[in-house]
């Protein structure tokens, strides 16, 4: 009797005004994003009543599977997973009792609590039901006792057994609270270009933007042939796991050879590093106009490598139409590692392919290059015939 469905509980604090619709707008469509590419379009059903989304008709063997999807979504609070049953009111709330059974059997099998103590919620928005909730409450708090060896305490209690009564005639009974991700709904920050490395740091750096609801599309700088198509399938796959966070990502990829090679012809080995960063965010500012973008994005931290330092960052900030976002800055590398083995990107990132950087990897970079040094050697550059060159090549995926 009743079938399983899954309720999303958003954070509803931020939600307040005339934000909330938009807010909605964009959750719905990131939950949307990720089960159509689970499930497939037809593969569930997305339903909503007041403050509350609930998604049923889906194959049950895929329930963890959406479970753990859903809780990747930023702006989602919590999930539970709930038996959906009709009230049976006029029949003594026996749906409700069935349904409770496995549900107080499974927590006590769970136990591990010397005493456990556990309550009834029931919310009763179904007003044809003329029992005050607190007794709907105890008449259901009997089945619980029966099954199980917990006691009632309406205050300090280990358990709670919730009961959605909606004006629908349905109930929705459950008694565990998945927490979600938290954060903002991806969408609702504007959006920004991700600079997309084959590296651990940049989908971390992902991860912490989308977090705040920043939507992003990702450019990645490849260089053919000294960087493989093998690099590249890397990076895209790396863009399909951290898409799970950051719903929809497109990505451009950039010939950088050129570049590169113009560089490495004529300007000193030292500035090398600088001034291809300085090429990365030209180009970076350049597509984020066309996409729509606000902010550039990096996994830079400070003092990592060379072109991390303050210096360094200064140098090639210059050249960036759009204010740069470093997620990561204060982040030691421990840390970053976490996140992306949290988040599933780390075993991908080791993957050993040669990156574009590392390429013309010079013995000696400037640690502290200023900025009038790293100018004049560029104007060996013919720089915006350079950029032009590359923006023409670039391909989307
Ligand atoms: P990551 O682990 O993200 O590669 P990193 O520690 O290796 O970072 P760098 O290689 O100096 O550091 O790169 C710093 C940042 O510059 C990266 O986090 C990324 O945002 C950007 N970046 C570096 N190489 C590329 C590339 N080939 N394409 C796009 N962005 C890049
Ligand atoms: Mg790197």
């Amino acid at each position: 009797m009743g079938k399983r469905v899954i309720i999303i509980r958003y954070g509803e604090i931020f939600l307040k005004g005339k934000n909330r619709s938009y807010f909605e707008s964009l959750l719905i469509k990131n939950v949307k994003f990720a089960l159509d590419k689970l499930l497939g379009e037809g593969g569930y059903a997305f339903k909503r009543s007041q403050a509350r989304y609930s998604i049923e008709d889906y194959s049950e063997l895929k329930e963890a599977e959406i479970v753990d999807r859903l809780t990747k979504i930023f702006g989602i609070h919590s999930l539970s997973v709930a038996m959906k049953v009709p009230s049976d009111a006029e029949n003594n709330f026996e749906a409700i009792k069935q349904a409770m059974i496995p549900l107080a059997e499974e927590l006590e099998e769970e136990n591990t609590l010397l005493d456990p103590t556990f309550r009834v919620t029931v919310k009763r928005a179904d007003k044809r039901i003329p029992i005050p909730s607190y007794e709907i409450a105890a008449e259901l708090a009997g089945t619980v006792l029966r099954h199980t060896s917990f006691k009632v305490d309406l205050k300090r209690y280990d358990y709670d057994f919730e009961v959605d009564i909606r004006e629908t005639g349905d109930a929705y009974v459950y008694s565990k609270v998945i927490l979600g991700a938290g954060g903002l709904p991806v969408g609702c920050s504007s959006k920004g270009m991700l600079l997309l490395s084959g590296g651990i740091d940049s989908p971390v750096a992902a991860y912490m933007m989308a977090k705040r609801g920043m939507k992003l599309v990702a450019v990645h700088f490849a260089s053919p042939p000294y960087t493989s198509e093998l690099a590249k399938q890397k990076v895209v796959r790396l863009r399909n796991i951290v898409e799970d966070y950051t719903s929809r990502m497109k990505l451009f990829v950039v010939p950088f050879t050129e570049i590169q090679l113009a560089i490495h012809e004529h300007c000193p080995a030292e500035y090398m590093i600088t001034i291809m960063r300085r090429f990365m965010m030209r180009i970076a500012t350049k597509l984020a106009e066309q996409q729509d973008c606000k902010a550039i994005i990096t996994g830079e931290s400070l003092g990592q490598v060379a072109s991390q330092t303050v210096e360094s960052m200064t140098s090639t900030e210059s050249c960036a139409g759009l204010p740069i976002f470093r997620p990561l800055i204060a982040f030691d590398k421990e840390e970053t590692m976490d996140i992306a083995k949290k988040i599933g990107t780390y075993d991908t990132s080791i993957e050993p392919f040669e990156d574009c950087c590392t390429v013309f990897l010079p013995k000696n970079p400037a640690i502290k290059p200023r900025l009038e040094r790293v100018m004049q050697a560029e104007q060996a550059l013919d720089i915006d015939a350079l950029v032009e060159k590359a923006m023409s090549g670039i391909e989307k995926y």
